[in-house]
């Protein structure tokens, strides 16, 4: 039998960056589980999603969160709000960029709202696996450039390559305490939620543009029969046309995605589902407070 630490050491380490560098993408790699949607497109991830790794006397609680940008609706201005807030309390920040491209003006404006923050601040260059956007070029420099680093660590997260060394650093800067959440709880969020997540990673795979960015997934039913878990799920669009495209000629497209996000859920539960899925449509629920609301994306 292993003793018991004496010491626990806990903490949250904040992953933060613009869209699409790969903070869904590590925080799973880093879990060896699926607990963050991840898509080619940028804002695929709405809310920050907590996953924790729970080893012998410690306990480390990451921050999955929304790529800061731009917004250009209410969602988006949430989104990033709600990325912003997770700075403060953060122990570690892990500031994610994608090393085969250089730094953008996000970048920088992101790296200084780390910097101000209290956390130790590590630079993550990730994608080390892609070449870089013109051949023979060396990022590395202008990322370095962007702000005062403790540590630089190369990654990808994709092939999982150097997230040892990248845990080693992140465990070394913990800071003493209890765990926080039960050591066999992976995520903070609910199966309910994965499951309409799976849905929306789907729909954000197969649907082209702006269409999966209004899908929201509301969770009507839930319930374990005998022989499967039936689920049904409305998933709200904001135009008449979206809704068109996203059941597809003779329902065909809701049925790839509903077959596709059905295969994930199975994974999760290990058991086998019945997803049924309605299609309605809510105007400019993005942009609508009350709406945002009760779809679950809230300050
Ligand atoms: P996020 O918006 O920062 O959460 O980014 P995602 O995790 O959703 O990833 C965005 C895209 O980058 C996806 O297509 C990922 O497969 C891809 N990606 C993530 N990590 C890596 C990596 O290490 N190497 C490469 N080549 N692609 C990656
Ligand atoms: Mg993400």
């Amino acid at each position: 039998v292993a003793e018991e630490p004496l010491q626990w050491r806990s903490g949250f380490v904040a992953l933060v960056g613009k869209p699409n560098v790969g903070k869904s993408t590590l925080l799973n790699a880093l879990l060896g589980e699926k607990v963050a949607i991840v898509s080619p497109r940028p804002q695929t991830t709405r809310v920050p999603v907590r996953g924790i790794l729970s080893r012998p006397g410690e306990q480390i609680i990451f921050i999955d969160t929304p790529g800061i940008h731009e917004p250009s609706h209410r969602l988006g201005k949430l989104m990033v709000e709600l990325a912003e807030r997770t700075l403060p309390n953060a122990d570690v920040i892990c500031f994610m960029v994608d090393i085969s491209q250089p730094p953008t003006r996000l970048d920088r404006m992101i790296a200084q709202q780390v910097q101000r923050a209290r956390g130790h601040k590590l630079l993550v260059l990730n994608k080390v696996d892609q070449k870089p956007k013109r051949p023979g070029e060396n990022y590395l420099p202008a990322y370095r450039e962007l702000g005062q680093w403790e540590m630089e660590i190369a990654i990808s997260a994709r092939r999982r390559l150097g997230l040892t060394a990248l845990l080693s650093e992140i465990s070394a800067r913990l800071p003493e305490g209890p765990p926080l959440y039960p050591l066999d709880q992976m995520t903070d969020q609910t199966e309910q939620q994965l499951a309409a997540e799976f849905v929306r990673e789907k729909a954000l795979f197969y649907l082209q543009q702006e269409v999966p960015h209004a899908i929201a997934i509301e969770v009507e039913e839930w319930q374990e029969k005998e022989t499967a878990t039936y689920i049904r799920m409305t998933i709200n669009v904001e135009k008449e046309s979206q809704k068109g495209i996203l059941i597809g000629a003779g329902g065909g497209m809701l049925k790839k995605i509903g077959s596709a996000a059905r295969a994930s859920i199975e994974r999760m539960l290990g058991r086998p589902v019945y997803l049924d899925l309605w299609v309605k449509v809510r105007p400019n629920w993005r942009d609508d407070p009350s709406a945002l609301g009760w779809l679950g994306y809230r300050a």
